[in-house]
């Protein structure tokens, strides 16, 4: 480990989408040094030979500034696209007559092949069809088991593979198509952090996801069906995270019904303990230009202001011309909103009560005796990190440093709100545990002499759900006696 940079001055994480803009090691530390906490690869995209790269690359970070990096592989889920077109795309006239079928021969102007005979079943007459991203509707006028009718009522130029939202039923897809299965088993055999799940239905298809995955990396349920929308607390419930995914909410609902969605989404995943993240467009115009609209900042600063765990970034870090820029410019909103005095006021608009459990009473606990005393961070010690979710959820203003000594779950914590994660050797006593809050609160810059730090931890240490002491430690003067950073 050659240099150790210092938490990050702000609390909100940072989710930099990988793609061929941002590939490169150089790009990797640039993005980085910029603020992006976590990498998104995306699966939709590219081959894995290419993400097994990329991988490799974020790992590399982890030698280069001793600290963990945090990796969330996004599995395409089940998307519907429409087949190929004669000449790559034809015109669909507004008010005319388009058909759907299973013909594999190429598309024209009157009917395509749409490759996924399971969904010809609920299409009932009266069923909206969106296309490339809800630029063209259909509405369908009648069905047999071999085709569909339908009515054009937006038209416009239709090209091959386009995307095909379905928003006002229930879809009979699995929650992993067999490219999803594949990619699955490649992410966890890279060792990702957390891996996405797109398209989410039903709570049923997160069980199925959790179960494939077995532990081996954390799991987050995209929202961005109205159906998931609808069970949104029994998909909590099964998931250990959750993104606001407004690129396809916003094309299966209307994009006015977003910001009330997000603040619903935003605020039950916070009192359920579950990190958000809020994605899509938050700077959208970073494609292409090196500022954002005001508009855009805004929006990054509201979902700061909501609570959001983490805020993202899409093509502008992916397939933008300005990556390093637009994580500049997410991080600067983040460190103007957290600094306004009137945030942490907004951010406990939301209540997020204690569950009846000790390791929440303490959570709550550390919190307000860092106000009281005037603390300058909680220590953490945790196996498992759940201790770790429970004081994020909290959205204490002091700094939080995680001690673990598991790597896998440092790695996990990236996501999380407020949380600067570093794996430790374990400590097996009492004195040990206070000896290394002091020295690690100081190493951190996050203590200076004569600063107390609240520790937070469990007996018998290593223990997962063990979480039962609370301790203030002042640090004195003479602690810094050879202390060499
Ligand atoms: P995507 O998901 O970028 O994989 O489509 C996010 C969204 O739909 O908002
Ligand atoms: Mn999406």
């Amino acid at each position: 480990m050659t240099a150790s940079i210092p938490p990050r001055g702000r609390k909100v994480r940072i989710l930099a989408t990988l793609g061929p803009a941002s590939g490169s090691p150089d790009m990797i530390e640039a993005l980085f040094r910029a603020g992006a906490d976590a990498f998104r690869v995306n699966m939709s995209h590219g081959a894995q030979s290419g993400h097994a790269e990329t991988i490799a690359h974020i790992r590399a970070l982890e030698k280069q500034f001793g600290r963990p990096s945090t990796i969330l592989a996004d599995l395409q889920g089940p998307k519907l696209r429409v087949g190929a077109f004669a000449g790559g795309s034809a015109a669909l006239a507004t008010g005319g007559a388009f058909a759907l079928d299973h013909d594999t021969a190429p598309g024209d102007a009157t009917r395509v092949h749409l490759p996924h005979r399971e969904v010809f079943a609920v299409l009932e007459p009266g069923t909206r069809l969106l296309l490339d991203d809800g630029k063209l509707v259909l509405r369908v006028l009648s069905r047999t088991a071999e085709r569909i009718e339908t009515r054009v009522e937006v038209g416009g130029t239709l090209s091959n593979n386009k995307g095909v939202n379905i928003p006002d039923v229930v879809v009979p897809l699995a929650a992993l198509t067999e490219k999803d299965r594949s990619d699955l088993a490649f992410a966890l055999d890279q060792h990702v952090d957390w891996v996405a799940l797109s398209f989410v239905q039903r709570p049923e298809d997160v069980a199925e996801a959790r179960r494939l995955i077995g532990g081996r990396a954390a799991l987050l349920a995209k929202i961005e069906k109205p159906a998931a929308v609808d069970r949104l607390e029994s998909i909590l419930e099964l998931a250990d995270a959750v993104m606001v995914a407004r690129g396809d909410l916003g094309v299966e609902l209307p994009p006015y019904e977003l910001p009330p969605l997000q603040k619903r989404i935003v605020e039950t995943a916070r009192r359920m303990g579950r990190p958000v993240v809020v994605a899509t467009q938050m700077l959208e115009s970073m494609i292409q230009a090196p500022t954002p609209t005001r508009a855009e900042v805004s929006d990054v600063a509201t979902a700061i202001y909501d609570g959001a765990d983490a805020v993202m970034l899409s093509a502008e870090s992916a397939a933008g011309a300005w990556p390093r820029e637009s994580v500049a410019m997410m991080d600067s909103i983040a460190v103007a909103v957290e600094g306004d005095p009137g945030y942490a006021a907004r951010l406990h608009f939301t209540e997020t009560r204690p569950d009846p459990t000790t390791a929440d009473a303490l959570s709550e606990a550390a919190g307000a005796i860092a106000r009281t005393v005037s603390a300058s961070a909680i220590i953490c010690f945790t196996a498992s990190g759940s201790t770790a979710r429970r004081i994020a959820r909290e959205r204490p203003i002091v700094p939080v440093l995680v001690l673990t000594p598991k790597l896998e779950t440092a790695r996990r914590l990236g996501l999380l709100w407020g949380v600067h994660a570093v794996r430790t050797r374990d400590i097996g006593s009492f004195e040990e545990m206070v000896a290394k809050a002091k020295r690690m609160a100081l190493r951190h810059g996050l203590a200076a002499a004569g600063d107390s730090v609240v520790v937070i931890a469990g007996v018998p240490f290593g223990t997962p759900g063990s979480t039962n002491v609370l301790h203030v430690v002042r640090i004195a003067g003479d602690e810094l006696k050879g202390y060499r950073g």
